[in-house]
C-alpha cells in the first residue's frame, strides 16, 4: 500500500494497531510532508523496528521516473511517471518570472519550508494528473485520444506534488502554485481529487494553500454543484471551448449529457454559493472557435457572470486536424470579448517543444516503450 494514501486519522489508527504511541503517526507525516522524505531510512526520529516495519508494509513511491524533458527555454519540465501497473502520468512544472536581478537562492536559505509563497512574482507552477487516460473523449486532446486507464489514487496525485517540491526544495524553492489540468477529468474521480486536496492543504503537514490551486473541469455539471455546497476555496475552471451546443458537441462528446445552458447554470450556482469567479477555458483552433462570431456569443452567454475567459492556442495534437489560431485572431477574440465586457487573457503555450500539453507525452509512447 502506497503511504501516501494514507490520511492523518487513518494513519493513528493504524499505528495504535500496531501498538505505537499516537505522536508517532504526527513524526511521520511530518516527514512526509514536512521533510519531504521519500524513503524508510530519512525517518531518523523512528525506532529502528518501526521503520523496518513502515519499510515492509508500505511503498513510500508509487512511480518510476519514465523519462522528462526541459523546453529550450528551460522554464518547463515536463515528467513521465510509470505506475507499477505500467500506466504512465505526466506532470509538468512551469517557472514565470524571474528577472535577472533575483537574489540567488543562497540568499534564500532562510526561507521556511512549505510557506508555499515565494519570492514576489515568482511563480513554480505544477500542472498534475488526476487519471491515467480520460474517458471525456474531447477530439483535441491528446489525454482523450488515448482513452480511460483508470482512477489516480488520493496518493497518487499527491505524489506528484511531492515529487516536485522535494526537486524544488534542493535549490531553496516552493512549490507556488497547482493546477489540476495534466491527465484525467478531475470531477470524474471526484473523491480522490478531494482528499488529495485535503492532504495538500493539511497545516500539520504540507500546508498548501487552497486558493492556490485551480482544478480545471471539462463541465460534470452534478460535481460542479457538489463542490459549490462543500464551499472549498479551491479556483474553478471550466472548459468550455464552444458557445453553441452543436460546435461544442463536435469537439466535446460531454456536451450530450450536459448542455451549455446547465453548465453555465451550474457556475452561476457555484457563484452565488462560493462568491468565487469562474475561469472558462478556451483552446482557440483555427476557423473552429476563433471567430469574431464564435467571441460574440460566447459574450452574450457569459453576460453578468463573475468570471474570466482563459483562450490558449490549441496546441496541436495527432489524433485532431485542428490547427492553433494565429496571435492576430487570438487578440480579435480577446478584444472582441472585452468589448463586451467579459475580461479575457491570452495564454502563452509553454513548453510547445516538449509536447507539454495535456497528455501529449504519455500518448506518443505506447505502454512497454
Ligand atoms: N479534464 C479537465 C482538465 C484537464 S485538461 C478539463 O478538460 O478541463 C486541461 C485543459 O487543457 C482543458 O481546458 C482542456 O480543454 C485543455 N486542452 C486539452 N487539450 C488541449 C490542446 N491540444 N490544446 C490546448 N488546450 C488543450
Ligand atoms: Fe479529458 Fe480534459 Fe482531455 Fe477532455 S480535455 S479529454 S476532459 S483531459
Amino acid at each position: 500500500m502506497l503511504l501516501y494514501d494514507l490520511d492523518l486519522p487513518a494513519l493513528t489508527s493504524l499505528l495504535t494497531q500496531w501498538g505505537e504511541p499516537a505522536y508517532r503517526a504526527r513524526q511521520i507525516w511530518q516527514g512526509l510532508y514536512v521533510h519531504l522524505y521519500d524513503s524508510p531510512s530519512q525517518f531518523t526520529n523512528l525506532p529502528n523496528s518501526l521503520r523496518a516495519r513502515l519499510a515492509e508494509q508500505f511503498t513510500f513511491t508509487p512511480f518510476t521516473v519514465k523519462t522528462w524533458l526541459d523546453s529550450a527555454d528551460q522554464s518547463t519540465r515536463k515528467t513521465l511517471f510509470q505506475l507499477p501497473d505500467g500506466n504512465l502520468i505526466e506532470a509538468v512544472l512551469m517557472r514565470y518570472g524571474d528577472p535577472a536581478d533575483m537574489p540567488p537562492p543562497s540568499s534564500l536559505r532562510d526561507t521556511p519550508p512549505n510557506i508555499g509563497g515565494s519570492r514576489r512574482g515568482v511563480r513554480r507552477t505544477l500542472c498534475i494528473s488526476t487519471q491515467a487516460g480520460c474517458a471525456m473523449g474531447c477530439v483535441f486532446c491528446a489525454t482523450g485520444q488515448m482513452g480511460f486507464r483508470r482512477h489516480l489514487t488520493s496518493g497518487e496525485i499527491v505524489a506528484q506534488v511531492m515529487y516536485y517540491a522535494r526537486m524544488l526544495r534542493e535549490v531553496n524553492e516552493n512549490v507556488t502554485n497547482i493546477v489540476l489540468m495534466g491527465m484525467g477529468e478531475p470531477f470524474h474521480n471526484y473523491d480522490n481529487v478531494m482528499a488529495a486536496i485535503d492532504r495538500l492543504n493539511d497545516p500539520q503537514g504540507f500546508n498548501f494553500g487552497a486558493r492556490r490551486i485551480t482544478l480545471s473541469t471539462v463541465g460534470l455539471v452534478p460535481q460542479i454543484r457538489r463542490f459549490a455546497d462543500e464551499k472549498r476555496q479551491v479556483n474553478l475552471a471550466v472548459s468550455l471551448h464552444a458557445a453553441d451546443d452543436d460546435e461544442r458537441l463536435a469537439i466535446m462528446p460531454v456536451n450530450k449529457r450536459y448542455k451549455i445552458d446547465e453548465v453555465l447554470e451550474a457556475c452561476r450556482y457555484y457563484i452565488e454559493k462560493t462568491h468565487r469567479r469562474v475561469t472558462f477555458e478556451w483552446a482557440l483552433i483555427s476557423g473552429v472557435n476563433d471567430t469574431p462570431e464564435a467571441a460574440h456569443k460566447l459574450a452574450a452567454r457569459l453576460k453578468g457572470l463573475l468570471c474570466h475567459v482563459n483562450a490558449i492556442p490549441l496546441n496541436p495534437t495527432a489524433g485532431y486536424a485542428g490547427q492553433a489560431a494565429s496571435r492576430q485572431r487570438a487578440e480579435l477574440f480577446k478584444q472582441t470579448l472585452e468589448q463586451a465586457g467579459v475580461p479575457c487573457t491570452i495564454r502563452m503555450r509553454r513548453g510547445i517543444d516538449i509536447n507539454a500539453g495535456c497528455g501529449q507525452l504519455a500518448g506518443s509512447l505506447k505502454p512497454g516503450d
